[in-house]
């Protein structure tokens, strides 16, 4: 199975390969697999992070898409607290090709090439029958069927949920969620789940969805009301929740926000870094999104090892207690919560680096 680390020079042509440890591009010719791996940093522990299936424009562009989101996973398990390091994959899937099981046995091979350095799991194109196909060929893998978490997106939720109490109980005095009117943009997996609880608590929901069939189920089962997609980000509501793509957070969508919160699942919800600043400027509270979307990962990362789901739900349920952490020291030091959570991650990798420096 060809996995092939770039050189120095195409990667110190990217902007985004700053600090990674290892990228390996991988091929296989038989089945179609083409694709990257990037291993951004291993500080904690072997990487974890899911396996994006796309149809990218080009190879700059998966490259660019494997790279930023690996990163993102280091910071997400830092602050998660998990003993994980930050990884990611994507495969380009072709014109009209289609995923097949021999694909991912490939991707499998690749992964067992790298001796544990990297762990995959579903991300956006992948399910939990693809990681089964996955699991032919590496230990290296989770949220397949028989993990114990196959589908993680009910944690993400619970944990996203737990967030939104957090932040409603910072900005309104309570956690109460009676009454409270939330926008929820995507009912998707996460979406879904998530309107699901909101409803139950009380909330009163607004909904979005490029898919009519969501829109009219959401009607059905909630009384939830359609607003059109372009308009959700700026529904008069407490609390906006992003449960679709990312960069929806931007310097235009920003000053049209009506909500005093913003907390969703999506990730990467900043188009740039200075929206983190627009959002505060504006007095709205930002939930950073891999601080309140970490319930997946941390429920995949537990089942791994064994971990009941009883400990699952606790340590999901505290990405509130994370966030109410979070918020405080924003306010404290007059900065963005944002900035916040990268410190709380990067302090949390300082740390380690330097006790194993010393032993
Ligand atoms: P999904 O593909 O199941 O759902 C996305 C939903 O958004 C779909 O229903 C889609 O029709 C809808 N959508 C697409 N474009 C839209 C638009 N412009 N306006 C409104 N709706 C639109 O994905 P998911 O697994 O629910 O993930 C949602 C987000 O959460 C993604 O950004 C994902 O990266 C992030 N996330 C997911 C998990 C997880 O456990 N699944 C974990 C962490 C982060």
């Amino acid at each position: 199975m060809p996995v092939i680390a770039l050189s120095e020079a195409e990667l110190a042509s990217h902007p985004a390969f700053e600090g990674h440890e290892e990228v390996v591009r991988i091929e296989d010719e038989a089945t179609g697999l083409a694709g990257y791996i990037a291993i951004h940093d291993t500080t904690l522990g072997p990487s974890l992070g899911g396996c994006r299936v796309w149809r990218y424009a080009d190879e700059g562009a998966a490259l660019e898409d494997v790279l930023r989101l690996s990163r993102g996973m280091t910071y997400k398990n830092a602050l998660a607290g998990l003993n994980l390091g930050g990884g990611k994959a994507v495969i380009i899937l072709a014109p009209g090709a289609p995923k097949t099981p021999a694909l991912f046995q490939a991707f499998g091979a690749a992964i067992e090439e790298l001796a544990g350095r990297y762990i995959t799991a579903e991300d956006v194109g992948t399910t939990p029958a693809d990681m089964a196909d996955v699991a032919r060929a590496t230990k290296h893998v989770r949220g397949t069927p028989a993990s114990g978490v196959a589908d993680p997106s009910p944690y993400t939720a619970l944990g996203v949920f737990h967030g939104i109490l957090a932040a409603v109980e910072y900005r309104f005095g309570s956690s109460s969620l009676e009454g409270i009117r939330v926008a929820v943009q995507g009912l998707g997996h996460v979406g879904w789940h998530l309107a699901e609880k909101l409803h139950e608590a009380g909330a009163d929901l607004l909904v979005s969805d490029i898919d009519a069939k969501a829109l009219a189920r959401a009607e059905e089962a909630w009384g939830a009301l359609a607003v059109p997609v372009a308009e959700i980000h700026a529904a008069p509501v407490d609390l906006f929740a992003p449960c679709a793509l990312g960069a929806g957070l931007n310097a235009i969508t920003i000053p049209q926000i009506r909500a005093a919160i913003v907390a969703g699942a999506a990730n990467n919800q900043l188009a740039e870094s200075d929206d983190a600043g627009r959002l505060r400027e504006r007095g709205i509270l930002y939930a950073p999104d891999y601080a309140i979307n970490a319930g997946g990962v941390v429920a995949l990362a537990l089942a791994g090892a064994g971990r009941s789901q009883t400990e699952m739900r606790d340590k999901v349920e505290a990405i509130g207690a994370t966030l109410a952490a979070i918020f405080a020291l924003a306010a404290e030091e007059k900065t963005t919560t944002a900035a916040i959570a990268d410190r709380l991650a990067e302090e949390r990798l300082t740390a380690v680096k330097r006790r194993s420096q010393a032993a």
